[in-house]
């Protein structure tokens, strides 16, 4: 016999869990929250993503906003590619094929709660060959239409919006590996000039389609490699910036997303090199560890 369902949850269960501590620290006028979520880390859900969405919008509110990333990673240069990498003579041919950004048609590569959350009325996607994100509720416009090419990481960004209007982040089933945030505190710690010291190596290609044709735009500075994220949770949990509560099956990070960008700053100001991960293969963080590290990397 296969796998039986021994414990479903419903739309109700979710909520139940999200009136509870630490998710009840959620003001209750005009919440912001930026969801990083795993499905199946909630176990089985009656109805789905679909069901997650519809718990979150009614814990949120009427004057609630509900904030998903929805990036497509796929639409990178193919040079950069490491999981898996491109065979050097298909490159180009990948490069050149790689369909324009449809706000309705590009991949969601971020899992099947934002893939349903864009599917709700009044869900707005903002435009950025990878890394747009997707919004709901009363400020979904105002985070969505801050979206240019350029400034993901910036304070008139989205991510930066949401710090403006004071959200917060909920992470189901995730950790600070994927929590975008922390790459607002990358680009702004050294009192605003970022990390830029250590940017040489966090540049990514993206296509941009125009009417002379299709472009390959050069970002610089903008997120590096977040596997090295966790490596700051026990300080941020000690500081009391992180709190811990089950959703479901799921063991959930939630956190004010100020408190978590503006105590990152800190311990990147100390530390630079306190987000950078352990692999020596890391095309980022391995050429930084080398140029800056001093041989600390073994320290940890
Ligand atoms: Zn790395």
């Amino acid at each position: 016999m296969g796998k039986v369902i021994d414990q479903a949850f419903s739309k109700g269960d979710i909520l139940e869990d999200l009136r509870l501590y630490p998710f009840n620290k959620l003001p209750a006028e005009d919440p912001v929250v930026i969801v990083h979520s795993s499905l199946k880390s909630i176990g089985y859900v009656i109805g789905g993503a679909e069901t997650v969405v519809r718990a979150l919008l009614e814990w949120v509110g009427g004057g609630g906003t509900l904030v998903f990333p929805a990036y497509s990673y796929s639409a990178s240069d193919p040079e950069q590619w490491r999981y898996p990498p491109v065979a050097p003579h298909l490159v180009e041919k990948v490069r050149k094929n790689i369909p324009p950004f449809d706000p309705i048609l590009s991949p969601i590569d971020t899992g099947a709660i934002p893939s349903a959350a864009s599917r709700f009325p009044g869900a707005l996607r903002s435009s950025h060959p990878n890394g747009s994100i997707i919004a709901l509720g009363k400020n979904a416009k105002r985070i969505v239409s801050a979206q240019r090419l350029e400034n993901s990481l910036l304070p008139d960004g989205p991510l930066g919006q949401v710090y403006e209007l004071d959200g917060w982040v909920l992470s189901i089933g995730t950790d600070l590996s994927s929590n975008s945030s922390m790459h607002l505190a990358e680009r702004w710690a050294r009192k605003g000039e970022g990390l830029a010291h250590l940017g040489e190596f966090w540049k990514s290609r993206v296509p941009v389609d125009t009417p002379r044709g299709r472009e390959w735009v050069l970002l610089e500075k903008e997120g590096g490699c977040s596997t090295g994220f966790i490596r700051i949770e026990p300080i941020l949990r000690r500081r009391g910036v992180i709190s811990y509560g089950r959703i479901g099956q799921s063991y959930c990070q939630f956190m004010p997303q100020r408190g978590l960008v503006d105590e990152t700053i800190k311990i990147l100001d100390e530390d630079p090199l306190a987000l950078l991960c352990s692999d020596p293969d890391c095309p980022q963080c391995a050429p930084t560890w080398r140029k800056y590290g001093s041989g600390r990397q073994s320290d940890w």
